[in-house]
Parts: C-alpha cells; structure tokens; sequence
C-alpha cells in the first residue's frame, strides 16, 4: 500500500468521496483505541455502540472491495495512542501519504495535526462531507466570544438550502410554529404513544473485550445492543421515526411522562447516534421527513418544522458555536460554578422523581431525550451551582450521541449559561412549576411541587430562587428575566430569608435529596 487512510469511530460515512472507487495502493484504517475508550468514563452501551459500528463499517467496505485493517482493543493494547499507531503503520507498509477526515473534536484535530510522522510519508487531511454548512464558512457565520442568534442561523440555512421554503418566505408564512408545539401528555393521550422500534445487536465479544482491557464504563451493559449500529438499522429507525413519531414530534417535544412503557422515547426520533456517527446524513433524515411530510395527510406542518429545526438549526448551530469558540469554550464558566455533582447522577438514587426518571433511564439506555437533559439534569445543576467541568464530563459519559463538539455547547452553553449567553439568551432556570407543568412526574413524588420551604417541599423552588437571587446583578436587567425579579420583590421579606436559608440546607446536603 501508498496511500493509508484513517477512519475515525464517528465517522462511518458511506457515501465519503473516498468510497467511489477501490484502490489496490489504498489501506483504511479503523481501530478500536484505549485513548477513545477512556478519555472519559463512557457508558458501557456508547462504547459496544461504537465498536459495535465501527467492525459493520469496516466488514461493509471489505465488502465493496476496500482493504481494510481492523484493529480490535487487543490489537492496539500495546500503542499508547493513536499516533503511535499510525506511525507503526507507516513504517510497517513503507506508507507515502497518510489521509484523514477533519476529526470534529478540537482534542482529535489538535492531536492529528501535531503528530510526527517518517519524514517520507505526506499528510492530507480532508472534509468529511457529512456537515450542512463547510467547515469553512463557520466563521462567516460565528465570531469568537459573539453570540449567535440560532433563529436567525437556522433561516440562513432554510434559504441557503431551500428547505421548506416558497420562494423566499417560509413555507406556510411562519419560521417557527414553537407556539403550536409544546403540549403536556395528557393520561388519554399516552395509550398512543409508539412502541420504539428497538434493535437487537449481539455485542457479547466488544463486552468480554471491555472486561479484558479494563476499560472503566458506567451504566447497564446491553448484550443485545438496542441501537443503530449500521446504516440499514439506521434508515429503518428513520423510517419508523417517520411513519409513527413524526406526526405528533412537534407537539410532544418537550413533553416527559412516568406513566408510560415508552416513556424513555416518546415522539423522539433516536436518531442522534446513527447521525453523530454519520452512518445518516443529516440532509439525508430531513428530505426523507419532508418527503414524507408531502406523501401523507398526518403530518402537519409545526410538526415537519419543529424536526427540521433541530437537525439544520440546531445541530449545525452548536457545532459553529464549539469551533469558533474552542479552545477557550471548554473553560468556560460564567457563574463561577464550584460544586461537585452529587452523587445520585451516577446512582439515580433520589427522592426527586423528576432527576430519578432522567437518571435511571439514561444508566439503564445510555438515553434521555431533549427535555429531561435540559429541565431536569440541566437544569438541576444550574440551579445547585455544579462545576460546569463536572457537568460536561457527564454528559459526555453517559450519553449514547455524546461527542465534545455537540454535548459541550449543549451543555456548558445551554443549560449552564457558563459562556455566559453565547448560545443560550437567558439562563433555562425553573422552578417545580414548570417540570409540573410538562410532565405528571411532581404527583407521584416524595416531594412537593407546591410547597418552597420545609422538608417536603420540591427542591427546585427553593434552589430556583436561590439562583434567582445570587445572579441577581446579572440577570435583573435581562428583559427576559425580570419578571421572576418582580415577584420576588413582591415576596414578603421573612418569606424570603425563609426560602434562601433553606436552600442554603439543600446545597449543603445536595447528596441526602
Ligand atoms: P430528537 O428529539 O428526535 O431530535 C432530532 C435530532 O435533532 C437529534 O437526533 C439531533 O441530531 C438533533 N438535535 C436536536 N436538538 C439538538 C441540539 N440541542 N443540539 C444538537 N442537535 C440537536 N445531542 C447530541 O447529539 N449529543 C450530545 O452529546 C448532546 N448533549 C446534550 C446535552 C444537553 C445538556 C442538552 C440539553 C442537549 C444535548 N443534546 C445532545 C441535544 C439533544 O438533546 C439530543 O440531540 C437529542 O436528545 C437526541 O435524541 P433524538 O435523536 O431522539 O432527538
């Protein structure tokens, strides 16, 4: 072989450039690495998922006729990272050119292009043509420390790419049907929720190899993987998606109910995996939404926007966001947040069913969907004070869709306002009130959502002002939070002492909720 060609984990794309043809000089090259493994403590489930795609991937490129070198943990045990590896490789195949595809996380990229090679061999890096907006044009759309209104982003992208669109204006007059969205799961409503389409993947060998390497995971193992791991599980899930979630996808958005066998999935797609992995394309899932938007009468219009609006404003928001701000984004920390997670995170032993719910399902499924990671963990931590380095590092352990480039605008930017208002235009702070207004989690819980003071009462109200009013000088001049300021002033005064000194009880116990 010349040429040896590096394949990241997450970045199965089928349809690379690269594929077209088949090239006897051309080795590829797809590792299973302790330093991917271990660079946080990943859920068992992410882990399996990975390697679990990673050796279909290769089997179906072996299949088109590519040569390719799988390297399991007990192939690479002995390199202690990836360039050694890379390097080894090099010199074992007397390699003239090593190519790889622009890695999407800063500590990849960083380490690819700092790698020593034998002088001989050349180095290209190229694009992995997966992304919506060219990596190049990030920063024609983000500026370093300037937030980024996403509204305004993602209408860019409608118009740049003619989605959903009737000339120039937005199909149906509006950007955003968010208002139509956003209902509450009522109990006659949660007999329709679907059964998820679940996969069974036996993945009984990457345990045992786990096991052998020592890698240190969290979570419930899975011997038979529920997830995607190739890009037929991936179009089916799709086609599921379309056909039973869609229709109702935007109106149960942020709903969450502990009432139903499919709480844990709901109207949510589940698709996060196969797309971060790339085995889908995000243009791909929204022309096959919007085809089926157009072929049948059940889905509306709010519905169609509300996923569109996710994959090409969302996603490709927050990834502009983490390049333009990286390195500095990850040391970010607005409200000088100190506190160490509580230990329930890794346990979901807590009498607040809300964060139990969360937590439970995302050790037992390496899954939580949007809301839960917002207004329940998310939300949770702003409101107590954690770390944002503690929170980031959870997030990206426990998740299944969990890469640095996605999790930490998501989760230092959105939910912790640690880049202070980069992302987010107010910090998402609330109280019980609002997990009782989306969920019907708050009647069945030990605490009350009614009550801020005393031992019974809902941890949120007390910790919601607490943050309220020690962020005071921040947010009082924020029309989007001066509301909550006019009703704490009109609280009596002994109320509030009251309320403050209990949550000074609760950050002090943060482990007994
Ligand atoms: P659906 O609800 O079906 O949405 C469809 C798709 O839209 C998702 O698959 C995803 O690709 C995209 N999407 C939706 N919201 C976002 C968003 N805010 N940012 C980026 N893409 C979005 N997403 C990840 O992919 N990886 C993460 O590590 C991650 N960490 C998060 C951490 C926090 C604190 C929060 C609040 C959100 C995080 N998200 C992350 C975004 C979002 O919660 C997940 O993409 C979503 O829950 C995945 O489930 P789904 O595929 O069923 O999504």
């Amino acid at each position: 072989y010349s040429t040896l060609r590096l394949v990241l984990g997450d970045q199965l794309n089928a349809s690379h450039s690269w594929y077209k043809k088949t090239d006897e000089e051309v080795l590829y090259l797809v590792a299973e690495l302790n330093q991917e493994a271990t660079y946080v403590k990943h859920h068992i489930q992410k882990v399996s998922a990975f390697f679990a795609a990673m050796e279909a991937f290769s089997h179906a490129l072996s299949q088109a006729g590519h040569h390719v070198c799988y390297l399991t943990l007990d192939d690479t045990q002995h390199y202690d990272n990836l360039p050694a590896l890379v390097a080894d490789l090099c010199e074992r195949y007397q390699i003239k050119t090593f190519e790889y595809q622009r890695p999407d996380e800063y500590r990849l990229d960083e380490q690819l292009k700092e790698m020593a090679l034998p002088q001989a061999v050349t180095m290209t890096c190229v694009d992995t043509e997966h992304f919506l907006l060219p990596y190049d044009q990030i920063p024609k759309q983000f500026t370093a420390d300037k937030h980024r209104k996403m509204e305004y982003f993602y209408r860019d992208m409608r118009r740049q790419f003619g989605i959903l669109m009737e000339g120039e204006s937005p199909e149906g007059g509006r950007w955003n049907f968010d208002q139509d969205n956003r209902n509450k799961l009522k109990k006659s409503d949660l007999a329709a929720i679907p059964t998820p389409l679940v996969f069974s993947n036996d993945v009984r060998d990457i345990l045992a190899r786990i096991e052998r390497h020592h890698v240190a995971t969290i979570g419930e193992p899975a011997r038979d993987l529920l997830w995607p791991v190739t890009r037929a599980q991936a179009k089916l899930l799709l086609d599921h998606f379309c056909r039973h979630c869609l229709p109702m996808f935007g109106q149960f958005q942020d709903a969450m109910t502990g009432r139903s066998e499919h709480q844990w999935s709901l109207y949510h797609s589940r698709l996060s995996f196969a797309l971060n992995a790339k085995l889908l394309h995000p243009m791909q899932v929204i022309e096959t939404a919007i085809a089926h938007f157009r072929a049948t009468d059940d889905v509306n219009l709010a519905q169609i926007e509300g996923f569109v609006r996710q994959i090409l404003g969302w996603r490709e928001y927050v990834r502009g966001v983490y390049w333009a701000n990286m390195p500095a984004y990850a040391n970010k920390n607005a409200l000088s947040a100190q506190r160490p997670l509580p230990r329930f995170f890794w346990t979901g032993d807590t009498k607040m069913r809300c964060l139990s719910k969360a937590v439970n399902q995302s050790l037992q499924t390496a899954y939580a969907h949007h809301i839960q990671r917002l207004m329940v963990t998310g939300n949770f931590c702003l409101l107590a004070g954690i770390a944002p380095d503690e929170v980031d590092d959870w997030y990206l352990s426990i998740y299944i869709d969990a890469i640095e480039w996605v999790e930490m605008p998501n989760t230092r930017g959105m939910t912790q306002f640690a880049d202070n208002g980069l992302v987010a235009t107010k910090p998402y702070a609330a109280s019980g009130a609002y997990i009782n207004r989306m969920s019907d989690y708050c009647s069945d819980c030990h605490y009350s959502v009614k009550e801020k003071t005393g031992e019974k009462a809902c941890p949120l109200n007390a910790l919601y002002w607490h943050f309220m009013h020690r962020h005071r000088e921040r947010f009082a001049h924020n029309p989007r939070t001066a509301m909550p300021y006019r009703n704490w002033d009109k609280m009596d005064e002994g109320q509030r002492d009251k309320i403050i000194s209990h949550a000074d009880d609760l950050l002090d116990n943060l482990d007994a909720l």
